[in-house]
């Protein structure tokens, strides 16, 4: 295999071949999926993982937050909703892309997970709308996409992510299908974490709490995300070793750091005014993350090792894994004092 050809657009229903496919990619595949016989059977703990995360908007109501939005400072609602249309700006990119990779991916486990995950995507932009229309009319939210789409530092951000994106699209080899993964990783595992830590800061200060329940919901598929697109590169390598060179590991290590350092600068432009946020203890939260993410693809840390170095943000989505559907950002004493390590989530 050659890693600059494009990868063709496979038949639906190739009958000659095995369900259980050869391949992630160029591999022979039945296109039927019969979960009990797929190559990779741990891709079946992914999915039902990520379909006992399932949730939407409407199950939570804003009641509360619509009560204390005029409470807010101007800087905290305007940075709020800076933060909502540049958040939902990622995920109407997501949605897709995770759809058209779909059309190149040879294995039916695979393609039905990157299904799911087009379908929280799409789940997650309507989340950030339906906190939109509880808080302000439309056209102020038209006035805040507008703002997110002209802002020379979320089109900086989102060059990057666009360029492999774009690539992809227009020349889907296997070279850019391993550009693109790893792109995702940065866009679900480390642009998100300056706006979450925004609106947990707001739920530490009691502030906002229902917006902060719906950003934790959003934070967990975020990871499991971040974790499966780690997962896919892994074997994508493994299998493909013509794209396990030395040049493509560089352009993980480069890709992540770059990452690493639009997320910091654009939290210093969006939080440095927000009170109970160390900019430096942030900026050591990116890389602590940063290195979650090059381990769970096999790689070393790009960055000193250390503990989260923000625990409230670690404490809340923790809290996620072992209870139920609850408003725990208002069981205060328990959210603040429960942590475990056990259930691995740590390695999320
Ligand atoms: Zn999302
Ligand atoms: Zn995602």
């Amino acid at each position: 295999m050659n890693r600059h050809s494009p990868l063709e657009r496979i038949k639906l229903l190739n009958p000659e071949f095995p369900n259980k496919s050869t391949g992630i990619i160029n591999g022979k595949s039945s296109g039927l999926l019969n979960w009990n016989d797929i190559a990779y059977p741990q891709m079946y703990d992914i999915y039902q993982t990520l379909l006992s995360n399932f949730w939407k908007a409407q199950e939570i109501n804003m009641q509360d937050d619509i009560k204390q939005w005029d409470s807010l400072s101007t800087t905290e609602q305007d940075v709020f909703l800076r933060i909502n249309t540049q958040l939902a700006s990622l995920d109407s990119l997501q949605t897709p892309t995770m759809s058209q990779v779909m059309d190149y991916v040879t294995d039916s486990s695979f393609k039905a997970i990157f299904a799911v995950i087009s379908q929280q995507e799409a789940v997650h932009n309507e989340s950030y709308s339906y906190l939109l229309s509880s808080l302000v009319p439309l056209s102020e939210q038209n006035n805040r996409f507008n703002q997110a789409k002209n802002d020379p530092i979320v089109q900086k951000r989102n060059k990057l992510i666009l360029d492999a994106y774009e690539g992809f699209r227009e020349n889907p080899t296997p070279q850019n299908l391993f550009k693109l993964g790893v792109n995702s990783i940065n866009l679900e595992g480390i642009y998100f974490y300056a706006g979450f830590a925004f609106f947990y800061n707001l739920a530490r200060h009691q502030k906002m709490l229902k917006t902060s329940t719906m950003i934790s919901y959003i934070q967990r598929d975020e990871m499991q995300h971040a974790y499966f697109i780690a997962q896919f590169i892994r074997i994508l390598l493994a299998e493909n070793p013509e794209l396990n060179t030395d040049d493509n590991m560089d352009y993980v290590y480069k890709t992540i750091g770059h990452a690493v350092n639009l997320e910091k600068e654009w939290a210093h432009v969006i939080l440095s005014e927000i009170e109970g946020i160390d900019l430096n203890e942030f900026e050591s939260y990116v890389e602590y993350l940063a290195n979650k993410r090059l381990r769970q693809l096999g790689l070393k840390n790009l960055y000193e090792e250390r503990e989260n170095p923000m625990p409230w943000i670690h404490i809340f989505s923790d809290e996620m894994i072992n209870e139920t559907k609850s408003d725990f950002f208002e069981q205060k004493s328990r959210t603040y004092t429960k942590v475990t390590q056990s259930n691995g989530f740590d390695e999320l």
